[in-house]
């Protein structure tokens, strides 16, 4: 997985020493989607950047990272989105870090054994006391969203604040993972509206709300609960919302993926999501 890679800003390609092009772009995680740089490695073609930089590029890509998002976005017009493409039966799991991070692994250990790819939506704070797991997300092939730096209501703090509250987390995010969280950003509570839209629009994110809310956040909720939540309200594109620190959804995560699979939607990632599937 890229670590380390904070300051990269372009990368150079060369084959039997001999530079082939520069490409560039904001962040390297950016550079895949955008050049398609895994195709063009794996024709024997050496990358000059930080030690390892090839070798783990090398190493099994998951797709969605080949997806232009910005391009995404551009095509959906920004603004703010709370369902996927409904022409496939395809549904993402988005996971909230912002309380605890205790049921966290067993959550990516659900999701390795199963083989899926979830978007988690992270905020600063999140990523502060649990870089680990963080690095973990990153290198286990999830994809990583802003959430806020300290989950506040947006429609209660000022315009610059929230900026800083963006900003400061992608800072911390690129950080730890060399990865970038745009284009993806979810509103703590849900707690917006228009200008604010346009704002997080104006910081390169779209807005991301959801389809299905698991309410796994309340210890009131069970795991049955969850799951049936998830399985009367499911449909093309749903984007269902789950949170790192429920320890009911990391017992009902299994379940609730065997379920879909039986009812033949397939998890992805949001990126996956908004795609056309080509
Ligand atoms: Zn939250």
């Amino acid at each position: 997985m890229l670590t380390e890679i904070e300051g990269i800003h372009a990368v150079v390609l060369q084959v039997e020493g001999r530079q082939k092009g520069l490409l560039e772009g904001r962040y390297v995680e950016d550079l895949w989607g955008f050049f398609g740089l895994p195709e063009i490695l794996t024709r024997d073609e050496s990358l000059v950047g930080p030690p390892g930089l090839g070798k783990e590029l090398r190493a099994g890509i998951p797709s969605w990272k080949r997806i232009d998002k910005l391009a995404l976005a551009d095509a959906l017009g920004w603004g703010e989105i709370s369902c996927g493409n409904t022409t496939l039966k395809r549904v993402s799991l988005t996971f909230d870090a912002g309380a605890g991070g205790l049921p966290t692994p067993a959550i990516l250990d659900s999701l390795g054994e199963a083989g899926v790819h979830a978007t988690f939506f992270l905020t600063g704070r999140f990523a502060e006391s649990y870089p680990e797991l963080v690095k973990r997300m990153a290198e286990e092939g999830h994809e990583l969203a802003n959430h806020s730096y300290s989950h506040p209501r947006f429609t209660e703090i000022g315009a610059e604040e929230a900026r800083r509250q963006i900003t400061r987390t992608e800072d911390l995010i690129r950080k730890i993972t060399g990865l970038s969280t745009r284009p993806y950003f979810r509103f703590p509570y849900g707690a917006r509206n228009g200008e604010l839209v346009a704002l997080v629009n104006r910081e390169g994110y779209l807005s991301i709300f959801w389809t299905i809310d698991t309410l796994d956040w309340d210890a009131s909720t069970t795991c049955e609960q969850i799951r049936s939540r998830v399985m009367r309200n499911i449909k093309p594109g749903a984007i269902i919302l789950m949170h790192c620190g429920s320890p009911q959804e990391a017992q009902a995560l299994p379940l609730v993926i065997r379920d879909l699979r039986e009812m033949g939607y397939e998890p992805t990632t949001l990126t996956e999501l908004l795609s056309d599937g080509t």
